[in-house]
Parts: structure tokens; C-alpha cells; sequence
């Protein structure tokens, strides 16, 4: 009856920072937003993990950068490898999809903040599409 408690783990490009999440991870989210575009190449694409959840080994490793007021991003500071999308008050955090293990045993389900992507790719995969944020900042199980 009970579930096995999913554990995952993850890290940065050089290996310098490296997390455990145990506990389930949100489902991935596409963000097109001019930020993600400035920040990621392209577009980011972002799980979460519950705060209590997550445990970064060699937090000193990650350098927090304050993307919008209340917002940080935090990535290697060593490597640059994208890592974390933290909003205060969030119970949770975001964490780069790209940077979880292989095999994540994660699904993308939609795009928001389309309108900003840029103009040299289409979206074609038929997942749900945003203009602006749909559920960024929710935990998809406790309800829309
Ligand atoms: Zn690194
Ligand atoms: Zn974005």
C-alpha cells in the first residue's frame, strides 16, 4: 500500500554541486519567458521539489542571482550549469529538468510565456501552450 518514497538526484555540468530530492518532483514545465531565453540559450524547463525535500550537497557551490524582486536563479558558480528557480514563500523549488539524472522518469505538460519565445523555433509537440504563466508557481497535486 504505501509508495516507495521516489528519490532522485542531479547536479551541475562539472560536477561541482550535486542534489538528492526524496519525495515526488512536479511534472516539467517549458518556460519561454525573455529571461529564460537571456539565461538558458532558449527556453528553460523546470520540475520543483518540496523544500524539505531537496538537499544540495556543497551549497557553496551555487551562486543566487535575483532575477525579478523576490526571484532567484541559482546555478553553478564554477561550471555556470542552470540549477534552481526560487521564489520566496514558494514551499517548494524549481529545479532545472535538464540537470536531473537520467532517466528522470519525468514528463513535460505545457509551455507558458510563449508570446516572449524567441522567433527562430516553432512548438510542435501539441502540450498545452501559455501567452503568459499558467500554474509556474503551483504545485500541480493540491489543485488548481
Ligand atoms: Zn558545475
Ligand atoms: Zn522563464
Amino acid at each position: 500500500m504505501s509508495a516507495e518514497t521516489e528519490v532522485r538526484t542531479g547536479g551541475c555540468t562539472c560536477g561541482a554541486v550535486r542534489y538528492r530530492v526524496e519525495g515526488a518532483m512536479r511534472p516539467v514545465i517549458a518556460c519561454h519567458c525573455g529571461q529564460c531565453r537571456k539565461t538558458l540559450t532558449n527556453y528553460s524547463a523546470f520540475s520543483a521539489a518540496r523544500r524539505g525535500d531537496l538537499q544540495i550537497e556543497n551549497a557553496e557551490g551555487v551562486t543566487w542571482f535575483e532575477s525579478s524582486p523576490g526571484v532567484r536563479r541559482g546555478f553553478c558558480r564554477r561550471c555556470g550549469g542552470a540549477l534552481f528557480w526560487d521564489r520566496t514563500g514558494n514551499d517548494f523549488i524549481s529545479v532545472a529538468a535538464g540537470s536531473v539524472d537520467q532517466p528522470s522518469g519525468l514528463r513535460q505538460v505545457r509551455h507558458i510565456y510563449v508570446e516572449d519565445k524567441a522567433d527562430f523555433y516553432e512548438l510542435s509537440d501539441g502540450l498545452e501552450t501559455f501567452p503568459q504563466d499558467h500554474g509556474d508557481d503551483q504545485w500541480p497535486e493540491d489543485g488548481d
